[in-house]
């Protein structure tokens, strides 16, 4: 559904250019939760803006549904794809009540928006008091909630979500991540989820790519409920990890 080609992006920051992005691949299949994880810095978001046309490409290409990516067919791109990134308060406008935040990506709907809204809010497990509080007055998982919910109002085929369990505590994380997974299964949307914590990522995904110094290094699909890597960087990092997952 999602394949990125040989993708790659430079930065340059006045005294040197940056490859932040080496000749990526990648793709995400109808109805696969897919991860990409890697250390701080080795090009994870700029991947994401990239991959939702926030930024261009210096080349490679991007494909969904089999269709080229372009500035002309983003608009239709975006229907079918949301980003949401890790720091749910300052995605969302403080000023605003949940409400208003809810309606505003549903300005072009037809029909009773107010009812669809209040339909969907059970699904991220928000209820109707919600609506009139503030950004300010939630906590941080139900801030990632009404976040999420934001995106999914649009019911795309696509969520690409960023860091977005990164600042909450395991138990939260916890139960935002199997909300993801119940999304997927229900409304079988595809997820790229990209994180740096190993954890949440070897929990929540079918397959995995590993990601160091703006290159894929290592791809792995989950058999038997374990991933194999072969890279040693990867290997580095799951092993780190082992007999200290997170516990189905
Ligand atoms: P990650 O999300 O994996 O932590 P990023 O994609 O944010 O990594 O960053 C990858 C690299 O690109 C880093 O070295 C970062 O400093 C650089 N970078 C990212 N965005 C910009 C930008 N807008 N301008 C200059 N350099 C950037
Ligand atoms: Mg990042």
């Amino acid at each position: 559904m999602l394949e990125v080609s040989n993708v790659s992006k430079s930065y340059y920051n006045g005294r040197q250019t940056k490859k932040a992005l080496n000749g990526i691949d990648l793709t995400v299949s109808k109805g696969e939760v897919v991860g990409l994880v890697g250390e701080s810095g080795c090009g994870k978001s700029t991947l994401a803006r990239v991959v939702m046309q926030l930024e261009l490409a210096d080349s490679g290409s991007i494909a969904f549904n089999g269709k080229l990516v372009t500035r002309k067919s983003r608009k239709s791109f975006y229907q079918a794809n949301q980003l949401i990134f890790q720091n749910a308060s300052a995605a969302l406008n403080p000023s605003w009540t949940v409400r208003e935040i809810l309606l505003e990506p549903l300005r072009l709907m037809k029909g009773d928006r107010e009812a669809y809204i209040r339909r969907m809010l059970g699904r991220v497990k928000l209820s109707e008091t919600h609506l009139h509080r503030y950004p300010s007055q939630l906590s941080g998982g139900e801030q990632q909630r009404v976040n999420l919910l934001r995106s999914l109002l649009v019911e795309p085929d696509l969520l690409i979500c960023d860091e977005i369990v990164s600042n909450l505590d395991r138990l939260t994380q916890r139960e935002i991540i199997d909300l993801l997974l119940e999304l997927n299964r229900e409304m079988d949307m595809s997820i790229l989820f990209i994180a740096h914590d190993l954890q949440a990522v070897m929990y929540a995904c079918d397959r995995i790519y590993v990601m160091k110094d703006g290159r894929v290094v290592d791809e792995s699909a989950k058999t038997d409920g374990v991933f194999h890597f072969s890279h040693c960087y990867a290997r580095q990092l799951f092993d780190s990890v082992l007999g200290n997952r997170m516990r189905e």
